[in-house]
């Protein structure tokens, strides 16, 4: 029987997915998304903050860096285009005691850097202003950082897909990949197993917590190309209390994994405190109700006057990182792995935060390099 064809293949509808599907047909180029659950975004994309980072963090050259600053502005233009639930709240960040102030003026240092001038230092009224009940011995403001709706944003980018044509199959699980004719046969399976393939000649490898195993389908080494996925889980839970309401997001100083147990607020208003960071061998969503009395230690230091009983076992997600524990800093890798034997795959690896805030961005570095392998 003969292959269906396309100019590429997209593996996975999360946020990443979707943007590189709705990027790649904007210019003309045909595309096929394969995704192996029944609808887009049910796996990382709905299982984070759903904040949208101003781009503190990142060291300054780094394409975490510089895509969750360009794809920060593009999500607040998509939301304001597209009707897309969202506001820009604005983030306290802060040091709850004179041992943290250093941490926090690198982190003030690094902001500047990376071309967040609207970050600033807040007066002691300002913090009780913004922030009643919030204890902090120093403060940044960053009035760019904000809340969207995550659901609402892979559903926008999808529907803008499936206007420039793009042919999304769902309950299809990609289960080979074969290097043929300067492109790629691409074998799946959808939900009663029986088995498909397409032609394309560039795949986006955009499966998240599995784009690790998809580079290993392509026959890349993923050990020697340093592509191991570890999992890294955060548990979030629900606060209730009766302190008044909070109306911006509170992070204390980041961890080597994570960004610290914060407060983050959804768009109805409710409270979570999350994600912490355990690293896990096995995917699983459960939260251990036992983590109460942790996340509530956690959040006293800068939000004191809690009681465990304040806190409510509520969902988690898992970071697909390419740093391992007690391991440096690493990147996103958005790479063709041409130089790995895998011409025209291109591998999108370790996207974890801030990769809902920067899906924009990297679909547009995608863009390039599917350009590239195609037209070289
Ligand atoms: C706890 C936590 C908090 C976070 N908070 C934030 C935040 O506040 N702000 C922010 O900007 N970012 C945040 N992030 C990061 C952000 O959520 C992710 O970077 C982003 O959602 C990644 O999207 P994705 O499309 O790459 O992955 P996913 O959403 O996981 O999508 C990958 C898709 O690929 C599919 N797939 C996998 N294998 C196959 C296969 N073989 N065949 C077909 N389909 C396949 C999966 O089914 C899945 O739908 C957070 C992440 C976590 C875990």
């Amino acid at each position: 029987m003969s292959e269906l064809s396309f100019d590429c293949v997209v593996v996975g509808a999360g946020i990443v997915g979707v943007c590189c599907a709705r990027q790649l047909a904007e210019t003309g180029l045909s595309v096929v998304v394969l995704e192996r659950n029944a609808k887009a975004g049910m796996e990382t994309s709905s299982r984070n903050s759903g904040v949208i980072h101003a781009g503190l963090y990142y060291p300054p050259g780094s394409l975490k860096a510089s895509s969750c600053v360009d794809g920060r502005e593009r999500l607040y233009q998509r939301c304001l285009q597209l009707g897309i639930p969202h506001r820009a709240i604005g983030k306290l960040l802060v040091a709850s005691d004179a041992s943290e102030l250093p941490k926090l003026e690198a982190l003030h240092g690094r902001a500047i850097e990376n071309g967040v001038a609207s970050v600033r230092w807040l007066e002691r009224r300002e913090i009780t202003a913004l922030a009643p009940g919030v204890k902090a011995y120093a403060a940044l403001w960053s009035p760019r950082s904000g809340i969207v709706d995550a659901h609402a944003l892979v559903d926008a980018h999808r529907r803008l897909a499936i206007d420039h044509d793009v042919v999304f199959c769902f309950r299809s699980a990609v289960t080979a990949l074969d290097a043929r004719g300067g492109g790629w046969s691409v074998a799946f399976v959808d939900a009663d197993g029986t088995g498909y393939r397409v032609r394309t000649r560039a795949v986006v490898n955009a499966a998240g917590l599995h784009a690790t195993e998809l580079c290993t389908l392509a026959g890349v080494d993923t050990g020697r190309a340093g592509l191991q996925t570890h999992y890294c889980k955060g548990d979030y839970f629900a606060v209730s209390s009766n302190r008044g309401a909070l109306e911006h997001l509170v992070y204390p100083m980041p961890t080597d994994a994570g960004l610290g147990v914060h407060l983050t607020l959804n768009l109805a208003g409710e409270v979570y405190a999350g994600p912490d960071t355990e690293y896990v061998e096995r995917l699983h969503y459960d939260v251990d109700a036992r983590k109460a009395d942790l996340f509530c230690r956690a959040v006293s230091r800068y939000y004191p006057g809690l009681t465990p009983d304040d806190f409510r076992p509520a969902y988690a997600g898992i970071r697909p990182k390419l740093q391992g524990p007690s391991q440096p800093f690493r990147d996103f890798v958005v790479d063709d792995m041409r130089d790995r034997g895998a011409p025209g795959f291109i591998a999108m690896v370790g996207i974890e935060s801030p990769g809902l805030t920067a899906a924009e961005a990297l679909a547009l570095r995608v863009l390039q390099l599917v350009n590239t392998a195609i037209d070289g």
